[in-house]
């Protein structure tokens, strides 16, 4: 079958390898339509590793994927051939302890596409658990479907603070998590939603949705702005999402008195908290891990038209094109914010 692979840093081939397509009784063998292109499969292909994930040997790309069934094991229920479908590219073990607390995410046996050793999913067709398959409503395209997968990290983002109706918060990067939880945070209750970048275009990209604040950072420090439409009380929630280290100075003046920080970008080092900012306002730290039990609700604000996903799908490319979306996601333009891959005509 053909596949998108990664040889080795800085090497993709589109070539013919061997993957097994075995259905169990509790898989589905998927054609898939359309996959996305995520800051990790760049990151494997410009660095080779992301943390304790090396790549040794070659691995298909991508995991935010959508596409159609086209066999079913004997004991599925919930899904028959040709529905449209999105995945969780994780499979957990579903007999951990982790996964048995409901917190299948960080179950340390999880197999996830496209980190190594473990294919992704830009190829033509893929055998999945039925389990972590969920059907796309009618009204949900392809290309949305395959945005459900970052839109998760949003929607756990958003669940982990615990938002209440009415909240202020606060997104530190915009790039396309920190859209994705801007938004999600939106659906989840919050009247506002400022979100700060260096990137004029990033920026004019997370503006274009109401209820969502741009702010430049190039000419205004973010906590002065906080601080300035909160009357110095600070937002309910902060949410990191640009793993920038720097990202962390003074970032406890910007939560209000018993508000929560959500960290959800990887910094690359170590970072400095300001531990005693944290306590004297007895601020609650989350943490985001990829997601839990998210999909089906993605679905259901996507479907609801109460989420629009579409306007941040800037660049969709054919199959054959795979290695050209890959070079222009690596070049980083700052007016792109998800390019996809097409399988099917
Ligand atoms: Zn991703």
């Amino acid at each position: 079958m053909q596949a998108l692979v990664l040889e080795e840093k800085g090497v993709l081939s589109l070539r013919e390898i061997d993957l097994p397509l075995v259905v169990g009784p509790g898989d589905v063998r998927i054609a898939i339509h359309t996959v996305g292109v995520c800051g990790s499969d760049v990151h494997y292909y410009t660095h080779g590793a992301i943390g304790p994930y090396v790549l040794r040997e070659p691995m298909v790309l991508g995991h935010e994927a959508a596409g159609t069934i086209v066999e079913v094991g004997s004991e599925v229920k919930h899904l028959k051939v040709g529905d449209r479908v999105c995945m969780e590219p994780g499979v957990p073990n579903l007999s951990s302890r982790a996964s048995k607390l409901g917190l299948y995410n960080v179950d340390p046996d999880v197999r996830f596409w496209a980190t190594p050793p473990i294919h992704g999913v830009l190829t033509p067709e893929v055998v999945h658990p039925a389990a972590f398959t969920y059907r796309l409503p009618d009204n949900v395209t392809f290309a949305e479907g395959a945005m459900v997968e970052p839109f998760a990290i949003g929607m756990q983002a958003a669940t982990r603070a615990r938002i209440q109706p009415g909240d202020v918060a606060a997104v530190v990067g915009a790039g396309p998590i920190g859209i994705l939880v801007a938004l999600a945070a939106l659906a989840g209750g919050c009247a506002r939603v400022f979100i700060s970048d260096l990137s004029a275009e990033k920026l004019k990209i997370a503006g274009q949705y109401p209820g969502i604040v741009p702010v430049d950072i190039t000419k205004r420090p973010f906590a002065e702005v906080i601080a300035e439409e909160t009357g110095s009380w600070g937002a309910d929630v902060v949410f990191e999402a640009s793993g920038s280290p720097r990202a962390f100075d003074g970032i406890f003046d910007m939560v209000r008195p018993g508000g929560a920080l959500v960290l959800v970008g990887l910094p690359v080092r170590k970072v400095e908290f300001d531990v005693a900012g944290a306590i004297s306002r007895e601020v609650r730290i989350e943490t985001v891990f990829r997601y839990a039990n998210i999909f089906d609700r993605a679905l259901e604000l996507i479907a609801s038209g109460k989420v629009d996903l579409k306007p941040l799908i800037t660049g969709t490319f054919d199959f054959k094109q795979s290695i050209e979306a890959f070079e222009r996601a690596a070049a980083g333009s700052p007016s792109d914010v998800k390019l996809q891959i097409r399988l099917v005509e």
